[in-house]
């Protein structure tokens, strides 16, 4: 399976060392392995170029230090970003996590030579760690690289406190609203069930990057300006970080089960459904947020033109419109949705159309919200049935995986510290809702989906989406990040 692109790396508030598979290509004639003679700049006061005969093997880079007893330095690839640099042609910059290391190479083209194997050889790591296969050295891969989105999340805007009081570096995930929450409030997040929000550690579970793809694309600061646009209402005392748990009991379940703080925007129900359209087809995850917000049913069908089949629900327009940077829209339906098997007209689920698309990435968040294997549509098929007969074979894996009981073996073993997980004072017991979920056995965040664009007609650009308000939470302002942009990389 070719990688095509990594979908929850990449964030408009990433740093220069943020991951990204959305950069350029590597020219795959150069393969994925090198050794030869780079000028790295040194560190410190005194810049000077050092030669340094380095090597890529493997998803590493390896610069031998200087000094002859040293440890060379091993870069994972996976964890850096490669860069050309546009003054400088025969430089390139790579950033990992914590530096950025300066290259030169001879000229021009023995430069492109580089980055090509850097960018093949990690794109080679990315396709190991991702088959799923349990290999030590490629589980470690992918940890690393779920450790290395974990600090991203932690990063962005609004994240370095929790979403509902405010306290300093939260460490409790929502996975299916994709918010920091911290300790306290994580309690009675499982009180309100998992239909409301899936608590996970961000420390003690090993969480699957799949459960980090909402984390990546929505974050605190964004939510809130959905969840929180109003909180004038006088009866309401928003949490600070010392708060007594019935302050933010009754917070909490007015801000989610009540959505009290919602400032509606849709005039009417119809208004509602071509919003969610639109939301779906512009990828826009602030829109459909803000459409939840305003408790509109994800799951019924939505008139459209350029339908597939008739009947189409949000989920179906998201399966067939995923791309690249769209598979969290796809995972938020999926776990906000209510009903994963709703039928079109002609009897389809989601998971029909995933197989039809040879899209299983979808289809491993759709099995993870264990969605139905077993429907058949108005021509008799299962799921499996297309997988089947149009040789989709990841497809026809996972479903097997699925038929068979196989499918929620974790990538990672997880640590069974659970005496350290929050207890709500007020509900004992409760803590345990969020717990043991199915994941998938691999992460899903990468995609092939060349089928895409050939196998279905994408609709034209519609009228642009209703406000999503208050841009940076005032009202009546334009919402200039409501855009509709197929390749929009706000991921
Ligand atoms: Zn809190």
């Amino acid at each position: 399976m070719e990688v095509r692109a990594c979908v929850v790396l990449q964030d408009s508030q990433a740093k220069p060392s943020g991951y990204s598979l959305h950069q350029l290509q590597g020219n795959k004639a150069h393969g994925t392995e090198r050794i030869g003679t780079l000028y790295k700049k040194s560190e410190g006061l005194r810049k000077v170029w050092q030669k340094r005969k380095c090597s890529v093997k493997n998803g590493f880079l390896t610069i031998p230090h200087g000094t002859a007893n040293r440890p060379p330095a091993k870069l994972n690839l996976l964890t850096c970003q490669v860069k050309s640099s546009p003054d400088e042609k025969k430089s390139f910059d790579l950033f990992s996590h914590d530096r950025t290391y300066h290259f030169q190479a001879e000229d021009e083209a023995d430069c492109q030579h580089w980055v090509s194997v850097l960018q093949n050889s990690k794109e080679e790591a990315l396709n190991k760690a991702f088959k799923g296969d349990q290999d030590e050295g490629e589980n470690n891969i992918v940890q690393e690289l779920t450790r290395a989105i974990v600090e991203e999340v932690k990063r962005m805007s609004g994240n370095s406190c929790c979403c509902d009081c405010g306290a300093p570096d939260p460490t409790w995930l929502s996975t299916n609203l994709g918010v920091l929450i911290c300790i306290e409030c994580s309690g009675i997040h499982r009180e309100m069930g998992v239909h409301y929000s899936r608590i996970q550690s961000l420390d003690l579970d090993m969480l699957g990057t799949s459960e980090l793809l909402l984390a990546k694309n929505v974050g605190n600061a964004s939510f809130n300006e959905v969840m929180e646009a109003d909180l004038s209402a006088p009866d309401v005392t928003k949490p600070d970080p010392s708060s007594d748990m019935q302050v933010r009991k009754d917070f909490i379940m007015a801000k989610y089960t009540e959505k009290r703080f919602v400032r509606r925007q849709c005039a009417d129900a119809a208004a509602q459904l071509q919003a969610l359209y639109e939301a779906v087809r512009c990828r826009d995850i602030l829109s459909l947020l803000q459409i939840y917000a305003e408790g509109v049913e994800l799951r019924e069908a939505i008139d459209q033109p350029n339908e597939h089949e008739p009947g189409e629900t949000a989920l179906h327009l998201a399966v067939r419109m995923v791309d690249r940077n769209s598979l969290h829209i796809v995972d938020f339906l999926a776990q906000n949705g209510g009903n994963l098997d709703q039928q079109t007209a002609r009897g389809s689920t989601a998971l029909h159309y995933c197989c039809l698309t040879d899209n299983s990435e979808c289809l491993k968040l759709l099995l993870r919200g264990k969605a139905s294997v077993s429907i058949m549509n108005e021509a008799g098929e299962t799921p499996m049935d297309i997988a089947k007969r149009l040789r989709h074979a990841q497809c026809e894996e996972q479903l097997t995986q699925a038929q068979t009981g196989k499918f929620n073996v974790h990538v990672h073993p997880i640590p069974t510290r659970r005496e350290e997980r929050p207890v709500s004072c007020l509900l004992p017991g409760a803590a345990s809702l969020a717990r043991d979920k199915p994941r998938p056995q691999v992460p899903s965040m990468m995609m092939n989906n060349e089928t895409y664009g050939t196998m279905m007609e994408l609709p034209p650009p519609g009228p642009p989406l209703p406000p999503r308000g208050p841009s940076r939470g005032q009202a009546g302002t334009t919402n200039t990040d409501t855009k509709c942009d197929a390749n929009d990389s706000r991921v």
